[in-house]
Formats: structure tokens, sequence, C-alpha cells
């Protein structure tokens, strides 16, 4: 299949074309049809699959067809989603496959002055990309009308409800016109999200492309069992790799994403880190250090990487076991995008075993166990070998070497697995 195929019009094509972009993902191939007939859609799709262009291509087609006029600029658009990081993307993709039709969008976002924000609304624009909070506020100074509004897109529902944002949302929904074409993208369907889509979707399309507990068949996953205190050895050991040029290094808190980041900076490993306590400037900043070559790690909390987009990211290191398991699916899924191949490495002490249980149970996958390296866990290690729809369960002695002493860890070799 070609984006030619999908009748595409030549002045997104060129775009692709620029954009290096082949063939479409499989959200791509499903949606764009969907979307171009004007229907609405329920889309189970994490980010990763090309969902961005899934629902950006179709919708500056569409308007482009319908706005040869454009004398008089208003919002007929408009993308909600949940962070700023995510929206900044969504408005890059945007200028990216639009930069050669005449559209306007902007994004708006709190934790920066509205100013500049505002000035762009007034200048007219057709496409807005924005996050709730700032939204709300924009619409209640009267500097946001939706009233012209053809299209809506609600994008990563269900980290929306995680963030506690579903009633600014619900009050959004509110606020737009009842006929408009609708899309709803969510990674997992609790059935709060569910309800929330039969409230807002006119008989919907449905296109699902990888459930929420599937990963990537292109990420290499592994676990290294590890004391705690080792964990920092641990991670600059792993880093001795050269291959590894770009390693986004999850953990659950700021501070503790702060700590990696000093340690990491006394082994001499250029990093930064990323979360809810930075500046949006300094996020900003590292992210694009970060893209650009800068720095060779960038370490982050969940909320502050959801959505990341960096291309090419090879290494995704969870230095933590996050405590709900869709969130490891989100994070390895910011590596091995679109085809790509990537490595996931997890690292898990004592007391994140239970968390990593979950994990297996929730992907249903086996995840191999590397027992050879110079950091051997201390703790007697019993991990659950058949995690998934398995009564009995089994445990496996930890493959530690025993002898205490340094192990070279060679890739592929030492690896057991959780397996049935
Ligand atoms: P998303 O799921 O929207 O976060 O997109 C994931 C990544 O895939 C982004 O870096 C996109 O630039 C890239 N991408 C999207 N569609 C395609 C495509 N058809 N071919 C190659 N790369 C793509």
């Amino acid at each position: 299949m070609t984006f030619n195929e999908l009748n595409i019009i030549s002045p997104i094509l060129k775009a692709l074309d620029a954009e290096g972009y082949k063939n479409p993902t499989p959200i791509q191939e499903q949606a764009i049809p969907i979307l171009l007939a004007g229907r609405d859609l329920l889309g189970c799709a994490q980010t990763g699959t090309g969902k961005t262009a899934a629902f950006a291509i179709p919708i500056l087609q569409l308007l482009d067809s319908r706005h040869a006029e454009r004398n008089h600029r208003h919002i007929k658009v408009l993308i909600l989603t949940p962070t700023r990081e995510l929206a900044i993307q969504i408005n890059e993709s945007f200028a990216a496959y639009g930069r050669n039709l005449r559209l306007k969008h902007t994004v708006i976002f709190g934790g920066v002055p509205q100013g500049a924000q505002v000035q762009t609304l007034q200048r007219g624009i057709d496409i807005l990309i924005a996050t709730p909070g700032r939204l709300l506020d924009l619409m209640s100074q009267g500097y946001i009308s939706l009233k012209d509004l053809e299209i809506f897109v609600l994008d990563e529902a269900d980290r929306m409800l995680d963030m506690g944002f579903i009633h600014d949302v619900k009050k959004v929904v509110a606020k737009l016109p009842s006929k408009r074409q609708t899309l709803f993208f969510s990674a997992t369907m609790p059935t709060e999200i569910q309800k929330l889509a039969n409230t807002i979707l006119v008989n919907p399309e449905k296109v699902e492309v990888t459930p929420a507990s599937t990963t990537a068949e292109t990420i290499t996953q592994s676990v290294y069992y590890v004391d705690k205190k080792d964990k920092r050895q641990l991670l600059e050991y792993i880093l001795k790799d050269p291959k590894i040029t770009m390693a986004l290094v999850f953990t659950r808190t700021k501070h503790g994403a702060d700590k990696v980041v000093k340690d990491l900076h006394k082994a001499n490993v250029t990093a930064e880190a990323i979360h809810g306590n930075k500046s949006q400037n300094a996020r900003q900043r590292a992210l694009s250090n970060f893209k650009e070559g800068r720095i060779r790690v960038l370490v982050a909390t969940d909320i502050a990487a959801r959505g990341i987009d960096v291309d090419s990211l090879s290494h995704v290191i969870n230095y933590e076991i996050p405590e709900v398991p869709e969130t490891y699916v989100h994070r390895i899924g910011r590596t091995g995008r679109a085809g790509a191949s990537g490595i996931a490495v997890s690292f898990c002490d004592e007391e994140e075993r239970q968390d990593f249980r979950n994990i297996l149970k929730l992907t249903a996958q086996q995840i191999p166990v590397i027992d050879n390296h110079p950091y051997p866990s201390s703790f007697s290690g019993k991990v659950i070998i058949n995690p998934p729809k398995n009564k009995d369960i089994v445990h496996r002695p930890n493959a530690v070497s025993g002898s205490g002493g340094p192990v070279r860890h060679r890739p592929g070799v030492g690896r057991s697995y959780n397996k049935r």
C-alpha cells in the first residue's frame, strides 16, 4: 500500500516524501480512508504506531478541500492532548505534513505566559492543538471560539484520565457544536474511557492496531535483577557500550531523575533530566539537546516523557520498574517506532518484583533475564516463570553466578527466560 493509493493529494504526498515516509503504517492505512469519508473514529493505538499522521494527514486534506477561500480564518479543528510535549510534537507534525498547504495551525499549553499564544490566535488559525487547562482558560477569557468547529480529536484519552483531566475534557466537549466529526484515541480502554467514547462519538468506526497490552515486536526486551544500591553502577556499566548513542532512562520520581543525572555526570556521561519541576524552557532545551545528540542520556519521569517522539531512539532503560504495568508498554514504545528496531532494558530490584510480574502478566510475553553481569542481585531472586494464564506460580532460582566477583556480560550470553 502506498500513500498514493490512499488518494492523498499531491502537496501532502510531497511533504510525506520529504519526511522520508515510504508507506503508510497499519493505523494510517486503516484510519485515513475512514477519516477522509467524514466518519467518526475510535482508535485504539499507542504512540509509536504513526497515529499522529493517521489523523493529521486526512485532517489537512479535508480542510484543504473544504476551504478554498481563506479570507476569514476560524478554528475548524481542535486537537486536545494531555501534555505540552505531545502538543508540541503534534504541532510539528502538522507543520511537516502541511508544509505545502496554506492552512494555519498553532499550539497552546500552560506553564508559559499566554500573551504570544493569544496574539497568534488573534491572527486567525484553522487548526488548534491544545492541552485542556490552557484551552479552558483562553476560552473563558473569550480568546477562543469553537462554534465553527468541524473536527475534534481527543488524543491519549486514557492518559487524560490518569492525569485527572477528564472533567476538563468534558467541559470542552460541552462547548463543541454537536454536528462535527470526532476522533478518539486511547492506548487502553478502561470502562470510564469506553463510556466517554460512547458519549462523544457517533456511530464510529473502530481501528485497533497494537492492543495496549502488547509491545512492538521490533523491540528487544531484557531484564536485569539487581540490588537497588547497585543500579547506579549497572547503568554506568551498560552505558560503556558505545553502540548506545541515545538512551532514554525512566525513573519513578522527579527526585530520582535528578539523582540519576547527577550520578551520570560524575561518570562523565552527558545527561539531562526532564520532569514536571523543570520549566517549560528547560524541558524543551533538554529534549532538543537530546534529539540533536548534544547529550547522550535523557532521564525522564513518565508524565514528562509521555509522547516524547525521538526518531531513531535506540535504547529505553527502565531504571525503576513502573507501578502501573501499562506504563511499561508506553515507556518502551518510545523506541522501536514505526518499524525501527529498539532495545528496552529493565532494572528490577527486590521490591519491584511484583510490579515486574504484573508487566509480564499484562504483556503475556517472555522477557529474557540477563544474569551474567557484574552486579548480580543479592536477593534470593525468585522470578515468576509463567505469568500469563497459569494458576500454579512457578519460581525459578535467580541465575546469579554466585561467585560474587564481577562477571563480564556478553550480549546474548547468560540469558534465561521468564518462560512457561
Ligand atoms: P506517532 O505514533 O504518531 O508518535 O509516530 C511515531 C513515529 O513514526 C514518528 O516519529 C513519525 O515521524 C513516524 N512515522 C509516522 N508515520 C510514518 C510512516 N508512514 N513512515 C515512516 N515513519 C512514520
